[in-house]
C-alpha cells in the first residue's frame, strides 16, 4: 500500500458509509411514503381483474401489440448501444485516449474538462442518433409524429446542446472541488449535487420546457372556468392552466405538472383540447392530485438525496487505483506502472493524475449512466403508485368513474400505449400503470364508493 493509498483510506471509508446512510434514508422514506395502496380500503368482492378485452376492441389490442413490437427494437438497441459505448469508454483506456486526442491543444485545465465532456457526450449522441431515427420512423408509420425531419433534427440538436450545458456545468464544478479538496471533495460534491437537483427541478419549467414548446394560457371560456372552479373546490391554488403547442410534434395526448413553489404549473397538450370537456376535467383532476400531494417537490427532494448518495459513492470509485488504471488514467501519486504507452507520464505531469485528471471524465459519465440505469426501475415502481394516487384523486374530485374510464381508453388508444406490458418493459420504462390497470382501479373505486360501476366499453 503506497503512502497515497494510506492517506485516502479514511475518506474512502467515510464516503462509503455516507453513501450507505443516504441510500438507506432514501429507501426508508420511499418505503414509508409511497402510496402502495392508493384506494382508501379493501374493495368489496376483491379487486377488478385487469382485462384489456373488456374495454378495448380486438383491432385496438392488435394495433397496440404491433406498435409495441415495432418500437421495442429501436428502444432496446439504442439503450444497449449507449450503455455499451459509455462502459467501453469509461472502463477501458479508449475514453481517456479520445479525451487526450480532443484536448491535446487545449491550454487550460477547466477548458479541458469542458472539451472532454463535449467530446464524450457528442460521441454518445452520434451513436444514439440512428436508433432515434429508427424510433421516429416507427412513430411516423403509426401517425404519432407530426414533425418534418428537419424540425425533428433541430429537436435532437437542442437536446444535445442541453446535455452539453447540464453536464458541462456539473463536471466543471465537480472537477473544481476534486482538485481543490483531494480527500474530502465528496462532501461538497454531494451537497452540491443535492442543491443542483433541487435548483434544476425548480427552474425546469421556465428554462428547459420553453426550449422545446411554446406555452399560452388556456383561453377564457367554459373549459377554463370549469377547470379553475374545480381547482378551487379541490383547495389547490391554481392561477392559470397552460397549453403547450405539442401538436407540432405529436398527435398523442398528455398533461403534466412541473416545477414547485412559484414555478409550479399545470400544462395540457393542445391535442387534448378536442376531447370533451368532462374528459379534460378528469385529466386535470389527476394533475391536481399531483399538485395536492406535492409530488414534484417530494420527488425532487428524494431524488436529490439519492443523487447525493451516488456522488459519495463516486469517491471510492474515482480514487481506486485499479479503476483509474483500467480507465487509462494514472492514479494520483502513482508511478505510471500499468499505464499504457508513451506520453502517459508527460500527461500525468500536466494533469497531476488521479480523479482530477480531465481524462477521467469518461469514467465519471460511465458511473452516471450505471447509476441512472439502476435508479430508473426504482423511480418507475414508485412513480406508478404515485400516478395511481393521482387517479384516485381525480375520481374523488369528479366522482365520475364513467368519464374517467372513457378518458383512459381514449388516452391509450390515441397514444397507442402498451395495454399489457411485460415485466421487462414495466421495469425499464413504465412510469404509469397501463390503461387497463387504471380502468380496473376506476371500477374498484366505484364499487368501494357504492356508485354505478362503469360497464365494459367494448362489449367484448
Ligand atoms: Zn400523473
Amino acid at each position: 500500500m503506497s503512502e497515497q493509498d494510506r492517506r485516502l483510506r479514511r475518506p474512502r471509508i467515510a464516503a462509503t458509509v455516507a453513501a450507505a446512510a443516504l441510500f438507506a434514508a432514501v429507501g426508508t422514506v420511499l418505503a414509508l411514503t409511497t402510496p402502495w395502496n392508493p384506494l382508501p380500503g379493501p374493495v368489496p368482492g376483491g379487486r377488478t381483474p385487469t382485462d384489456p378485452s373488456a374495454d378495448y376492441s380486438a383491432a385496438e389490442i392488435a394495433r397496440s401489440a404491433a406498435f409495441d413490437a415495432a418500437i421495442n427494437p429501436p428502444a432496446y438497441a439504442g439503450l444497449a448501444a449507449g450503455l455499451v459505448l459509455i462502459l467501453v469508454l469509461g472502463l477501458t483506456p479508449r475514453g481517456a485516449r479520445l479525451i487526450r486526442f480532443a484536448t491535446a491543444r487545449v491550454p487550460r485545465r477547466w477548458l479541458r474538462v469542458l472539451v472532454a465532456t463535449v467530446a464524450v457526450t457528442t460521441l454518445l449522441w452520434v451513436v444514439g442518433l440512428p436508433f432515434d431515427v429508427w424510433g421516429e420512423t416507427v412513430l411516423r408509420d403509426y401517425g404519432l409524429s407530426t414533425q418534418g425531419w428537419s424540425a425533428w433534427f433541430v429537436d435532437e440538436l437542442k437536446s444535445l446542446g442541453l446535455t452539453w450545458a447540464v453536464y458541462g456545468v456539473v463536471l466543471l464544478l465537480l472537477y473544481a472541488v476534486v482538485r481543490r479538496f483531494p480527500r474530502y471533495w465528496w462532501t461538497g460534491a454531494a451537497f452540491g449535487g443535492f442543491s443542483l437537483v433541487v435548483a434544476a427541478s425548480f427552474a425546469y419549467p421556465v428554462v428547459v420546457e420553453p426550449v422545446f414548446n411554446e406555452f399560452h394560457s388556456l383561453p377564457q371560456g367554459r373549459l377554463r372556468t370549469d377547470l379553475l372552479a374545480m381547482a378551487e373546490r379541490d383547495g389547490v391554488p391554481v392561477e392559470d392552466v397552460l397549453v403547450a403547442d405539442a401538436s407540432r410534434r405529436t398527435t398523442s395526448l398528455n398533461a403534466y405538472v412541473s416545477g414547485f413553489g412559484s414555478t409550479r404549473r399545470i400544462v395540457l397538450y393542445d391535442t387534448l383540447l378536442e376531447s370533451p370537456p368532462e374528459r379534460v376535467e378528469s385529466i386535470v383532476g389527476h394533475e391536481l392530485g399531483h399538485a395536492d400531494s406535492r409530488d414534484v417537490l417530494w420527488g425532487t427532494l428524494v431524488g436529490a438525496l439519492a443523487v447525493a448518495g451516488a456522488v459519495c459513492l463516486l469517491y471510492p470509485l474515482m480514487t481506486s487505483p485499479r479503476l483509474l488504471r483500467r480507465a487509462g488514467v494514472v492514479p494520483r501519486g502513482g508511478n505510471g506502472a500499468g499505464g499504457n504507452g508513451a506520453g502517459e507520464n508527460g500527461d500525468q505531469a500536466r494533469e497531476g493524475g488521479g480523479a482530477a485528471d480531465p481524462r477521467s471524465v469518461a469514467l465519471v459519465l460511465a458511473a452516471v449512466a450505471v447509476a441512472m440505469q439502476v435508479g430508473a426501475p426504482v423511480q418507475n415502481l414508485v412513480s406508478r403508485r404515485i400516478e395511481a394516487r393521482a387517479d384516485v384523486h381525480a375520481l374523488d374530485l369528479t366522482r365520475d368513474p364513467g368519464t374517467f374510464v372513457s378518458m383512459q381508453h381514449e388516452l391509450s388508444v390515441r397514444n397507442i400505449s402498451d395495454l399489457s406490458p411485460n415485466p421487462v418493459e414495466r421495469f425499464l420504462w413504465m412510469t404509469h400503470p397501463a390503461g387497463p390497470e387504471r380502468i380496473a382501479m376506476a371500477r374498484d373505486w366505484a364499487r368501494l364508493h357504492g356508485t354505478r360501476v362503469p360497464p365494459p366499453l367494448s362489449g367484448g
